[in-house]
This record gives C-alpha cells, sequence and structure tokens, in this order.
C-alpha cells in the first residue's frame, strides 16, 4: 500500500518490535538495551496531567459566532464591527466539583467557557451557565470548593460540609436555589444558558463606557433531567452530556446560543439599588433588558480530545480592546486565578499549543521556559525599550481612567447599601419565576439533598438553612422544613414576619 507508514520511536527511529522485549532466552530477563519499551512504559507513566481542581469533567466543540446587531455604539471590538462578520470559538462545558470521571448529571453548576480567536487576540468569556455564583468574594472559593469536594476522613461527597458552608453564607442562597431547581440538572448541555456571569465593560470609538452582563441563550430550549432522572441517567451513562455533543455535531445538528447584553451607565450604576459588582445578584430584565448581539453556533468536534479539550485554557483575564474588567471582586480574583492554574497545569508556555493559540503572531519580551516549542522569537531581541524591533505599544490599548473615591479597609463589616440582602432576589425568583411544578421539585430537591446532612451538627446546620428559606419566602420555609419533618413554627426566625420578606 503507497500510503503504508513505518512504526517508529518518539526520535523517528523506525522498529520492528512492539509487543516482544528483547530477553536472554525465549524465557527473559530482559536486556535494558532495549529502550523501546523503557520509552512505552516511562511515556504511559505521564499520560496525566493534573486534572482542574474545579471543572474537571468537561466536553467541547468548536464554533462560530456570527454578529446579527450592531452593537458598535457600546463597542469598538472588532469582532462586532459588523453585522455578519464571523469569528472561530471553541466552547468548553464542564460539571464543577466532580473528577474528570464523574457523571455529567451531577446536580452541579455548569462551566460555559468559550474562547473567541479574534483578529486583535483571544477573547476568553469565562462563565457559567448561571448568571450569578454562591460567593461574592474570592478568599472564599477555596473554602467553598472544599465543601463540594471530598470529605478528608471518609473520602466521600459529604451533604453535612455543604449546607454547613452555605447555611453559614447566606450570600450563597440565589445560587444554592438555582441549583436546587430543575436547572442544577440540565439535559446534557446544549439546552441550557450560559452566562458571562460577572459584570464587565465595554468601550467605545468615543472612548466612552458601559457595564455589561453577557447572556447566551439557547436556541435548542431548556430542558432539564428531574433529580431522579438525572440519578437514574448516572449509572446507565455517565457521559451524558459528552455523547449527547458530540453525537449531535457529527449528526450535522449544529447546537446553537444567542448572545445578549444587558447595558448599565456609569450614573445608573452609582444609584443602582444592589451593588451591579455583586456575583450573588442579577440585574432584573425589567430594568436593564437583554439586548441582541449574535448567535453562536457550534459546527465541528475536537478530533483529539487529550490536545484540544483537555488541554484548552481559558482566562477572564484574556479581553480584547473594547471589552474590560469590572470592580467585581471574583472577577478580580479570576484575573489571577486561572493563568495561574494553567501555568500549574499545563507549563509557563500554555498559549503556545494549538487550541490556545491566538492566530497571528504574538509580539513580546517573554522568553524561553518549560516547553516553548514555537521558535522563541529566533534572534530577534528579549528587551525592550531596543534599538533593533519596531514593536510598540499600542495606543488604544491604553484604557480610559476609572474614577474611585473610597478608603483602603476591610470592607467585610462596613458593607454598602444592598450588599446585605441575601433575600430579595431568592425571593423574587421563588414566587415570580417558578411555576407550581418548578417550585415542588425545587423544595424536593432541597429536601433530598438536605436529608444527606448527619452528625452532631445536623439539627443546627438544618435550622441556619431553614432560616434563610424562610427570609426568602415563608412558603419555601415552611415546605422545606415540613419535607425535613422540622416543627416549622419553632424553625421560623422569632422576630420576622411576613411583611419583612414582602418585596
Ligand atoms: P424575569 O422575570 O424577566 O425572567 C426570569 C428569568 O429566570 C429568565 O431569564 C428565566 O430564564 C430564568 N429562570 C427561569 N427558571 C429558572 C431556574 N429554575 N433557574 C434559573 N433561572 C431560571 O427575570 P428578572 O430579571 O425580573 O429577575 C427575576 C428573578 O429571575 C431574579 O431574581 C433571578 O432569581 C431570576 N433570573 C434573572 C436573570 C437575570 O439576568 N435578570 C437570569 C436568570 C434568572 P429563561 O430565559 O429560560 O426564561
Amino acid at each position: 500500500m503507497s500510503d503504508e507508514k513505518k512504526l517508529t520511536t518518539a526520535s523517528g527511529i523506525p522498529y520492528y518490535h512492539h509487543e516482544d522485549t528483547m530477553s536472554v532466552g525465549p524465557r527473559g530477563p530482559l536486556l535494558l538495551q532495549d529502550f523501546i519499551l523503557h520509552e512505552k512504559m516511562a511515556h504511559f507513566n505521564r499520560e496525566r496531567i493534573p486534572e482542574r481542581v474545579v471543572h474537571a469533567k468537561g466536553s467541547a466543540a468548536y464554533g462560530t459566532f456570527t454578529v446579527t446587531h450592531d452593537i458598535t455604539k457600546y463597542t469598538r471590538a472588532r469582532l462586532f464591527r459588523e453585522i455578519g462578520k464571523k469569528t472561530r470559538t471553541i466552547l468548553r462545558f464542564s460539571t464543577v466539583g466532580g473528577e474528570k470521571g464523574s457523571a455529567d448529571t451531577e446536580r452541579d453548576p455548569r462551566g460555559f467557557a468559550l474562547k473567541f480567536y479574534t483578529e486583535e487576540g483571544n477573547w476568553d468569556l469565562v462563565g457559567n451557565n448561571t448568571p450569578i455564583f454562591f460567593i461574592k468574594d474570592p478568599k472564599k472559593f477555596s473554602d467553598f470548593i472544599h465543601t463540594q469536594k471530598r470529605d478528608p476522613y471518609t473520602n466521600c461527597k459529604s451533604p453535612t460540609m455543604m449546607w454547613d458552608f452555605w447555611s453559614l453564607n447566606p450570600e450563597s442562597l440565589h445560587q444554592v436555589m438555582f441549583l436546587m431547581s430543575d436547572r442544577g440538572t440540565p439535559y446534557g448541555y446544549r439546552h441550557m444558558h450560559g452566562f458571562g456571569s460577572h459584570t464587565f465593560s465595554m468601550i467605545n470609538e468615543k472612548n466612552e463606557k458601559v457595564w455589561v452582563k453577557f447572556h447566551l441563550k439557547t436556541a435548542q430550549g431548556i430542558k432539564n433531567f428531574t433529580n431522579d432522572e438525572a440519578t437514574r441517567m448516572k449509572g446507565i451513562d455517565p457521559d451524558f452530556a459528552q455523547r449527547d455533543l458530540l453525537e449531535a455535531i457529527d449528526r450535522g445538528e449544529f447546537p446553537k446560543w444567542h448572545l445578549k447584553i444587558q447595558v448599565m451607565t456609569f450614573q445608573e450604576a452609582e444609584t443602582f439599588r444592589f451593588n451591579p459588582f455583586d456575583l450573588t445578584k442579577v440585574w432584573p430584565h425589567n430594568d436593564f433588558p437583554l439586548i441582541d448581539v449574535g448567535v453562536l453556533e457550534l459546527n465541528e468536534n475536537p478530533k483529539n480530545y487529550f490536545a484540544e479539550v483537555e488541554q484548552a485554557a481559558f482566562a477572564p483575564a484574556h479581553v480584547v480592546d473594547g471589552i474590560s474588567y469590572s470592580p467585581d471582586k471574583m472577577l478580580q480574583g479570576r484575573l489571577l486565578s486561572y493563568p495561574d492554574a494553567h501555568r500549574y497545569r499545563l507549563g509557563v508556555n500554555y498559549e503556545q499549543i494549538p487550541v490556545n493559540k491566538c492566530p497571528f503572531a504574538v509580539n513580546n519580551y517573554e522568553r524561553d521556559g518549560s516547553m516553548r516549542i514555537d521558535g522563541n522569537s529566533n534572534g530577534s531581541p528579549n528587551y525592550y525599550p531596543n534599538s533593533f524591533d519596531n514593536i510598540k505599544p499600542d495606543e488604544r490599548s491604553k484604557g480610559i481612567p476609572l474614577k474611585l473615591e473610597a478608603e483602603v479597609a476591610d470592607w467585610y463589616d462596613r458593607n454598602g447599601p444592598g450588599e446585605d440582602d441575601h433575600y430579595t432576589q431568592p425571593g423574587i425568583f421563588y414566587r415570580e419565576v417558578l411555576n407550581i411544578e418548578d417550585k415542588r421539585n425545587l423544595v424536593l430537591n432541597i429536601v433530598g439533598a438536605m436529608s444527606g446532612i448527619s452528625g452532631p451538627k445536623r439539627e443546627e446546620i438544618i435550622n441556619r438553612q431553614l432560616c434563610h428559606f424562610f427570609r426568602a419566602d415563608i412558603g419555601l420555609g415552611m415546605a422545606v422544613a415540613k419535607g425535613l419533618g422540622v416543627d416549622a413554627e419553632k424553625a421560623m426566625p422569632q422576630h420576622h414576619s411576613k411583611d419583612a420578606v414582602t418585596v
């Protein structure tokens, strides 16, 4: 056959004996000089790289983002420059708490990490399938994630740890309610929304800046598993979401999401009733309606999972001209933690890995480091300023000043207006967003999950968490208390009246 290939070592040397090792006589012992045996064993031992400490189990696909509406009055980012403009993307979905081999249908938020390979560099919008999160300060993140992982003694998942943490951190209530609703067990990845979650900013050609939120609404329609269906699917097909996405794309059924933004002016941000940079709260649609931007279509499966999905690296710090950060404390923390995680998992040159590589040449003075594979800028100067190259700082990317007038302090016990209100939006969510069936499933799911709390602190944790449900909505508190067999009158916060939670 003309396209026959020779079997070779990693250094390209053709060889014959792939399955039998050179030995002294047919029964052995083996000869040290058969280095192909060493190469095979040594490479195998090194096949695993550290799994992501969060979002370890994931699936990804390439796609195309197409602009359908003009938002140039908000942003000068070139990918939004004209209607019809297309940008290549990769989108990685994931669960959060489980290990790489865990089941896709676990009750968990889903990661929604999107990379746009734009002409001005790669823009990563790294969010979740929820517009909010459990905490609003990154110092709490490692503690929170520990509660979602394994108990240090039993090495099992622990509802006790989870509810202990949540009950001691009332800011988590909103996201806990999203998680416990049926959207906590989405039917694969195609039937859920995505959110940039944080507040970001956009800057236009006139250097005017607004705050923005990004929403990606599924065109497939929302579809969820009930708790029982999700539990069953863990046994039937733990890789359900991976298979569902891959097979849909292989069939030519390309899933789509509609990208929309919410926009808040700086003036509105100053007087808005909540801190607009608080990741535990949404911007209500009535106040800040969704504005159409474009369509994202996933249309190409990666050819190799490890190369293109396991090694895919996303970082909220990667924004392009016309898009920037906000004071959101969680975003600020993630600006540091994501590239740091990639340097640990993939090495300091992780952006040279093809899936992470920007589509054009990069120009800077970073050199060397483990696994530098791109020629290392050949003989060009490795310092700046210099008299030899013509690399210039980009004037357009200077950024515009943001005026801050605040004291440098630990603001823990001196919060701003609305900062301690952990109950208004969860209450609205329960009363006005969920229908009767959603409400029933939410309560069943909460009761099921809280029933797993065990040990000497069980009653204390349950009562503390019940208080949060009561504060959001008395009916919700009553229903959960009843489901857990707790005397609702005793569990209800003493000083609490229905008026206090009416919004
Ligand atoms: P609206 O009343 O205009 O819309 C309700 C939103 O809730 C829709 O986006 C809907 O998504 C979403 N939703 C419905 N069921 C669930 C669920 N089980 N889990 C999560 N989201 C769900 O919203 P408002 O802006 O007036 O806010 C009211 C409440 O809605 C908020 O307090 C918040 O709890 C929730 N919410 C608000 C969002 C926002 O960005 N403003 C986003 C998501 C939820 P769908 O697109 O499928 O209709």
